[in-house]
């Protein structure tokens, strides 16, 4: 499996709406997704009486938009490729794209996200895990959070240095040879198929 069964539940889940069991308490907008449990938003409430020892990740809201800290995700998933942002003095990143509300200009537009076409501040490659998802189920690069592995590129080519070659314009231009590419004598007839 390329990404972990959790991460489509936790981008199609609905964050901040109120926890039923504790809508008479103040905190009590579901913000927490449980990686374990993989199932609905629930509030800190829920947190500390069903999912106390459970990998609990908190969703935080930009404009609307739910976020998650890199400090929180890069633990479970790789998330190299999407674009992060300081939001609040935290790293975040979003968890599904969002509708643009332009359309990319196209001038120096450089960097943009391989799905949604959203333009991205750096060279990332995708606007959010949403998108890296798709990403991921397209190309099938891995998601999943697995032990670094350390790719070298090998650097092809080189320097041309020291390769210089003479060109030697001497020698008299050899007598045109028959080339020896068949001909073939025209297009054989192909008995018509059939009758
Ligand atoms: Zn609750
Ligand atoms: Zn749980
Ligand atoms: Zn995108």
């Amino acid at each position: 499996m390329l990404a972990p069964p959790w991460l489509e539940s936790l981008l199609s889940a609905s964050f901040f709406t109120v926890c039923p069991t504790h809508s008479d308490t103040p905190r009590s907008e579901c913000n927490m997704f449980c990686l374990d449990c993989n199932k609905d938003a629930f509030c800190i409430y829920c947190r500390s009486s069903r999912h106390q020892d459970h990998s609990v990740i908190q969703i935080r809201r930009s404009s609307y938009h739910d976020v998650v800290r890199v400090s929180e995700i890069q633990k479970v998933l790789d998330i190299s490729g999407v674009q992060t942002y300081v939001i609040n003095s935290a790293r975040v990143l979003f968890l599904n794209e969002r509708p643009q509300l332009k359309a990319p200009t196209g001038k120096a537009v450089s960097h943009l996200c391989k799905i949604c076409g959203r333009s991205l501040l750096d060279p990332y490659r995708f606007c959010s895990l949403g998108c890296k998802l798709e990403g991921v189920k397209r190309n099938g690069d891995a998601i999943k959070k697995e032990e670094e592995e350390e790719e070298e590129e090998e650097e092809e080519g080189g320097s041309y240095e020291g390769s210089q070659r003479e060109i030697v314009q001497d020698t008299p231009p050899s007598p045109p040879r028959h080339t020896n590419s068949r001909r073939r004598k025209g297009i054989p007839q192909r008995a018509p198929l059939g009758s």
